[in-house]
């Protein structure tokens, strides 16, 4: 994983951003730095959980997803709507009528993911009952908290459960089928997700832990939205379409993956500051007594990814609401070829000080020496996220002391006295 291209979803738009400092307060890897004016997202730092583009209120922070276009490429093409898809729109209260409108916009099929999420669901049981993964055992629906455990707790690795997502595992199901129904070739297939964030395009097109993911694209739900919404009331000839059960579809919502496993001792947690909070204690092995822990970075889940439209309180409630009315059992767990991570997380994301390690111990030990003399106030005016931070990119050679405003008026204070002093030693003027 280190040395292959990395494909971010998240990026800058340099010329929109105001050096305003918001984003780096709220970034969970510390992966932005302000200088000369603009943000700067540190590469083999960033996770994309979308933070920044929720708190960024200039709009300088965007998801890049696929556009309408994706679909040229493909004689067959399948739209995978993610679970929180359907929360979105407040005229529909019937799934079959999104996954219609889904279809007007020039899609040949609707495969719920909803679908993945059931067989997800038999998996994890199966999983958390053979005791082979270290308990608890930690979802890894949420690709965004994956990235963040490899990135900042990789200790807490050997409790992820090493499960493919609802999407993959919807892919490979939709896949087949429509091989089977269309005689197509595999390549003449699209199929597109309907995406609720950015971390999920970046799982897409640069996979943590599979070789090559199953999607082909992924077009952000606003986008769908943006084209569906005035139309989806009108819709005259509905489509019965939905075929997920009550349980992958509760997924869209926080704490859903935990009820659908039907366990008693779980934590469901969602926000990215709150995982934060759960992994440390666990770290510190201060979590007792529990199965399993469902994280989403997103808060109320995949209803609150920064790609979505409905505020998530609302979206949450229309999900159960119409979730409750499906009285279908959960569909047959089919048999997939690619059920498990078929390679192994070696995420690199903090580059060591030096290559040399006695190299490294010194630089590390400048470091602490400078963050000693900084202020230790993490006031972010000199743009990077904590003095920790400023220490470690001054050693790196990518900041300087005076960067830190205090340390800069401490410089000038001194200059200053150092020029009284030599003006005092001038010989009197010739006047
Ligand atoms: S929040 Fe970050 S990206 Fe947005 S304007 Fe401020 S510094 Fe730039
Ligand atoms: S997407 Fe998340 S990890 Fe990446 S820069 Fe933004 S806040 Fe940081």
């Amino acid at each position: 994983m280190g040395t292959e291209k990395r494909c971010h979803s998240v990026t800058l738009d340099r010329p929109s951003c105001k050096g305003c400092t918001t984003c780096i307060r709220y970034c969970p890897t510390q992966a932005i730095r302000v200088q000369q004016g603009k943000a700067k997202i540190i590469d083999e730092r960033c996770i994309d959980c979308g933070e920044c583009i929720r708190r960024c209120q200039y709009h300088a922070k965007k998801a890049i997803t696929d556009g309408f276009d994706i679909l040229d490429n493909f004689k067959y093409k399948i739209a995978l709507p993610a679970p929180a898809f359907c929360g979105q729109f407040s005229k529909a209260d019937d799934f079959d009528i999104m996954l219609t409108g889904l279809k007007m916009l020039g899609f040949d099929h609707v495969f719920e993911v909803a679908r993945g999420a059931e067989v997800v669901t038999a998996k994890m049981k199966e999983l958390i009952h053979t005791g082979l993964i270290e308990a608890p055992v930690i979802s890894s629906a949420c690709p965004a908290v994956v990235r963040l455990i490899a990135v900042k707790y990789p200790d807490l690795m050997s409790h992820v459960a090493p499960l493919t997502s609802p999407m993959e595992a919807a892919a490979e199901m939709a896949r087949k089928e429509a091989v089977e129904k269309t005689g197509l070739k595999d390549e003449e297939i699209g199929v597109i997700f309907i995406t609720p964030c950015p971390a999920k395009v970046t799982a897409i097109k640069w996979p943590l832990a599979l070789e090559k993911s199953n999607i082909d694209g992924a077009i952000s739900i606003k986008d769908v939205y943006m084209r569906l919404a005035h139309s989806i009331d009108k819709i005259e000839k509905v489509e019965h379409l939905s075929s997920a059960g009550r349980d992958g579809v509760r997924w869209a919502n926080h704490g859903g993956e935990a009820e659908a496993l039907g366990i008693e001792r779980y934590i469901a947690v969602d926000g990215i500051a709150n995982v934060m909070e759960v992994l440390e204690k666990l770290e510190d092995d201060m979590i007792k007594g529990i199965d399993f822990i469902e994280t989403l970075a997103c808060t109320g889940g995949c209803v609150g990814g920064s790609l979505t439209v409905e505020n998530n309180f609302v979206a949450n409630s229309r999900i159960r609401r119409i979730a409750d009315k499906i009285d279908r059992e959960p569909n047959a767990v089919p048999r997939l070829d690619g059920m498990y991570w078929n390679r192994k997380i070696e995420y690199k994301p903090f580059s060591p000080l030096d290559e040399d390690f006695s190299e490294a111990l010194k630089k590390a030990a400048r470091m602490n020496e400078i963050y000693a003399g900084l202020p230790q106030l993490d006031c972010g005016s000199c743009g990077a996220p904590t003095c920790k931070d400023l220490a470690e990119d001054i050693v790196r050679g990518k900041a300087n002391e005076t960067d830190c405003i205090f340390k800069l008026r401490e410089r000038v204070s001194m200059l200053a006295r150092e020029m009284a002093e030599l003006e005092s030693k001038l010989p009197p003027s010739m006047e």
